[in-house]
């Protein structure tokens, strides 16, 4: 028999690095962790050592990545800007390009090109390739990707709605497709990806006609820390009034607001608890991440006009009984009943929790980004 092939993928975020020996044909999983808290007190110092400490897990796990011997390793790179979308074969020319592009996503491309870099140099004979977050949404029409702003200024600063979380939604809206047993291209879908980072998208027939983040993955949904859609005006007049710079507002919007700025709590487990005991900032939070919730719910009803399958997925979207009954109470009128039953049904895995009598699908769908990049990568290579 011959054995498996397998992929390392390799997720590096702000203060997390995940990775995960994915066999891309069978989809098992073979080793999986999270290195957290990157850059905090009493933890690890940076990409480099968490990437070295990985590759030590690995090695005690008896998976030593060099005698493993991956077919290749897969990178997520947040943002491709406008020049990169489909799966590339890392190289010196792409790292260079890549930087170029950091100051589009300050954030989370910087980490995504160290582990890359150091990955490189521990894996030195094996094919690295970056999967874009963005690629999903590149062609995403004109009148969805467009922000009204100086057309000029757009034009020269490649200004425009970039789209992300495209792995998980490209791979959740395939997933959903195969489990109502219809082709991808006779369906309209809404898919609603509800992490720590949270996004929506309409897709007409496979292809995503809008999304809810923009030019970086601050837009939209009110997030663990990261406020969604706010005034441009309050940037302006923070900048203004409190003084604040630049750097601080961007700070404060990524890592000090949504959930986290209402309530002190981003963790929807504790949050919940804290409703519970009373707490009257964390039922505030949770009801305007709620209220963004189906606002955009609506919105994307009205783009795609008729809604086959709508699905919900990550951490809050796949675990969140609450939310998701209070995301879609009373849409009847917008063809979306739910069954409370069914939607309370812990069973894992693909599953429905919409009324038989529900002209719109709803599901559960839990999303495997590695998965879906180390099948980016094979096909590449
Ligand atoms: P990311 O990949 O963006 O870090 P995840 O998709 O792993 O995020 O989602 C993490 C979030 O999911 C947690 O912060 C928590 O709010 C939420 N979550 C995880 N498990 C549950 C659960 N059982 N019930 C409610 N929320 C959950």
């Amino acid at each position: 028999m011959v054995a498996e092939r397998v992929v390392l993928v390799i997720n590096s975020g702000s203060s997390t690095l995940k990775y995960q020996l994915v066999e891309p044909d069978s989809g098992i999983s073979r080793a999986a962790g999270v290195i957290d808290q990157i850059g905090e007190q009493s933890s690890v110092a940076d990409h480099d050592a968490a990437l070295r400490m990985a590759f030590a897990r690995l090695t005690e796990a008896g998976l030593d990545p060099s005698s493993v011997a991956p077919a290749a390793v897969g990178h997520r790179v947040v943002h491709g800007g406008n020049d990169f979308y489909r799966p590339t074969l890392v190289d010196d020319a792409l790292l260079a390009k890549l930087r170029e592009l950091s100051p589009l996503a300050p954030l989370h491309n910087p980490p995504a090109i160290l582990g890359i870099e150091v990955a490189r140099t521990l894996l030195p004979d094996i094919p690295h390739v970056a999967v874009f977050d963005t690629a999903f949404f590149h062609d995403l029409p004109a009148t969805a990707a467009t922000y009204a702003i100086d057309r000029r200024l757009a034009q020269t600063w490649h200004i425009r709605r970039y789209g992300f979380h495209g792995i998980s939604h490209q791979y959740v809206s395939q997933q959903a497709a195969a489990f109502v047993g219809r082709p991808v291209e006779d369906l309209n879908q809404i898919v609603l990806h509800l992490g720590n980072g949270a996004s929506a998208s309409a897709v007409l027939g496979g292809r995503p006609i809008e999304t809810s983040m923009g030019l970086t993955p601050m837009e939209g949904l009110v997030m663990g820390t990261r406020s969604g859609d706010v005034d441009p005006g309050v940037i302006s007049y923070l900048w203004r009034a409190a003084k604040m710079s630049v750097d601080d507002i961007e700070s404060m919007l990524n890592h000090c607001s949504g959930v986290f700025g209402l309530s002190g709590e981003r963790d929807f487990r504790r949050l919940h608890d804290l409703i519970e005991s009373g707490d009257v900032a964390a039922q505030l939070a949770y009801d305007v991440f709620i209220h963004r919730l189906r606002k955009y719910i609506g919105a994307y009803v009205a783009v795609l006009q008729r809604t086959d399958v709508l699905s919900f997925t990550a951490g809050i979207g796949e675990n969140d009984v609450a939310v998701r009954r209070d995301a879609l109470t009373g849409l009847s009128a917008l063809g979306i009943e739910l069954d409370e039953r069914r939607n309370a049904d812990p069973h894992p895995g693909v599953r429905r929790i919409s009324a038989d009598s529900s002209p719109t699908t709803v599901l559960v769908v839990p999303t495997n980004e590695e998965l879906a990049i180390a099948r980016d990568c094979v096909q590449l290579i």
